[in-house]
């Protein structure tokens, strides 16, 4: 049984409970992220932290995130739990106001916080060699995709609907142009250059884009960002997207059409390779 953490307590996961009226059961008021774990140490810590702060900001929680009491909880879980690859969950949400309401709590109710680990193989899967088959389906989210919210239902209902189709995830479209994946950020490759979304409240600001991107300077990749439509998509070189726990997957097939070669491409294979390797230098 796994150890987690709620509220300044260290608990077994069976005796972690929360209230009924709390606002993120209600409401969807809670934001989180996903830390990876690799070798018992955590990858992008900081840049995870810094977008728990800034999605908290963004819908007006009052709360300022403490690094180095954040970090001391996620090491703790990775200790206890004995994580060597897998990842760690955190959520905040605007607390438990003891009733129903629409209006915010008083400002003084506390959040309520919640992390757990998950064991995970993040090196060396099927996923690396095989890559992914995509559908694509429009984006039906709401408007500020940019704030790392719990209201995943749709993404869910859209990974259920590639399932359904024998494939493994969607890739979003706004008026054609595709926004992400239902978890991860999405790219192309064309002549050599990589193509993906430009940064704003259409999509998730994701860890991993901000790394991949430094490491396609670093290896003189030339990079696009900008949105791409689903038939650019069709008819690209390569595709792969990016996540935490995920790092690069390639992309093989997109709405049953097969890309590239329809093997996994090189370049987000040598994007994959040295952003490991970056990342696993600056793990703490
Ligand atoms: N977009 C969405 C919608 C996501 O849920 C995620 C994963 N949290 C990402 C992109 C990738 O972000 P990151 O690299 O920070 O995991």
């Amino acid at each position: 049984m796994r150890t987690v953490f709620l509220n300044g307590k260290y608990l077994p996961e069976n005796e972690a409970n929360i209230s009924i009226f709390d606002r993120g059961f209600l409401f969807a008021d809670g934001v989180y992220e996903v830390t990876t774990v690799l070798d018992g140490k955590l990858i992008g810590f900081d840049g995870h932290i810094e977008r728990l702060q800034r999605s908290l900001s963004e819908l007006k929680y009052n709360f300022k995130v403490d690094r180095e009491e954040m970090l001391a909880i996620h090491r703790e879980l990775v200790t206890r739990n004995n994580i060597d690859q897998g990842m760690i969950y955190l959520q905040m949400t605007r607390g438990n106001p003891g009733d129903r309401d629409f209006a915010f709590p008083p400002a003084d109710t506390p959040v309520t916080m919640v992390l757990f680990t998950q064991e995970k193989q993040i090196i060396g899967t099927a996923i690396e060699t095989k890559g992914l088959k995509v559908i694509s389906l429009d984006d039906l989210r709401w408007g500020r995709r940019d704030i790392k919210t719990v209201q995943l239902l749709f993404p869910s209902l859209a990974k259920m609907e590639a399932k359904a189709k024998g494939a493994d995830d969607a890739w979003m479209l706004q008026d054609g142009f595709v926004t992400e994946g239902t978890s991860n950020n999405a790219y192309i490759v064309k002549n050599g250059k990589i193509i993906t979304r430009d940064l704003s409240n259409d999509i998730l600001h994701g860890i991993t884009r901000k790394s991949v991107l430094a490491c396609a300077k670093l290896l003189q990749m030339e990079v696009e960002e900008r949105p791409f439509t689903i038939e650019e998509a069709y008819e690209a070189d390569e595709a792969f997207a990016t996540s935490a726990s995920g790092f690069t997957n390639p992309i093989v097939e997109i709405d049953g059409k097969a890309i590239g070669t329809g093997k996994p491409g090189s370049v987000g294979d040598k994007l994959r390779t040295l952003y490991i390797e970056e990342n696993m230098k600056a793990a703490i």
